[in-house]
């Protein structure tokens, strides 16, 4: 054997190594300070029978669906006078022109964003065998909608298993799945999807979650790494304490988002 291969054999070995010690070691990091109120606001906010919505956790960018139709003109809309986000619209429009490319294009919208009056007077009607409290339903946050099909119940109808397949890629989730009874309280709803964002709708998606089990893992473990389209992720729950502070890699971006309860989720690309 030649003399150079006892040379370059450890070269390369150190060379993967350091490569790997680059690639996942700490990047540099900054401290950022967060608010106490950062808990109760946020795109991973629980709301459920046990988490009602606080002040801060109110949407402030609600539009009339009618004036803003424009940004998913592949939605059927009975009701015009129906209030949506409008980043919750935004992303709905960029999904369902992509469901449109699969030919799957009979979407219509029942319900988005409901203010507690509304909320409180469904409560009165329905019971709550069927809704919930003022507060308590997803639909004060404005993160979530109720899609329908012009070709029948969604449980059935190609809109229904579109979204139930894809709705992840676009930051949503099927929020009350048909075997998550249990961890949800509520019964599947093939029509009601929630805005989480990406890549926490990946996330849930892949480990086959729903959002009371991520946010729990979240708790218990503390971090999530994971690659999702080329892109590294690294999701960090930190209990909100005074004078918090967490690392974010400086110019790269990061979100913060509380979880209604004690703590904050940090999400930084790598
Ligand atoms: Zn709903």
């Amino acid at each position: 054997m030649k003399k150079w291969i006892f040379f370059i054999f450890p070269l390369v070995i150190i060379s993967f190594f350091a490569y790997e010690y680059i690639e996942f070691a700490e990047a540099p990091r900054t401290l950022l300070a967060v608010e106490n109120d950062q808990v109760y606001r946020g795109e991973l906010l629980l709301v459920s029978r046990d988490f009602s919505i606080s002040e801060q956790g109110l949407p402030n960018d609600i539009v009339m669906l009618g004036d803003y139709k424009s940004m998913a003109p592949e939605l059927w809309v009975p009701d015009t006078s129906i209030r949506i986000s409008r980043n919750l619209l935004q992303n709905l429009g960029l999904m369902l022109k992509e469901a449109k490319k699969d030919r799957v294009d009979h979407f219509m919208i029942n319900s988005a964003y409901r203010n507690l009056d509304t909320q409180a007077q469904l409560y009165k009607e329905m019971g709550s065998e069927y809704a919930l409290p003022a507060g308590h339903s997803e639909h004060n946050l404005g993160l979530s909608v109720d899609i329908g099909s012009t070709d029948g119940s969604m449980d059935t109808a190609p809109e229904g298993r579109w979204l139930e397949q894809n709705a992840w890629k676009y930051g949503f989730i099927l929020r009350y799945p048909k075997n998550k009874r249990e961890v949800t309280g509520i019964q599947y709803e093939p029509w009601h999807f929630r805005f989480v964002g990406f890549p926490h709708s990946a996330i849930m998606h892949k480990e086959n979650w729903v959002l009371e089990e991520y946010l729990a893992y979240l708790r218990e473990h503390r971090q999530y790494k994971t690659t999702v389209q080329g892109i590294k992720y690294e999701i960090t729950y930190y209990e909100m304490v005074e004078g918090l502070e967490v690392p974010v890699i400086p110019e790269r971006p990061y979100y913060i988002s509380g979880d209604n309860m004690s703590g904050v989720i940090v999400t930084v690309e790598r």
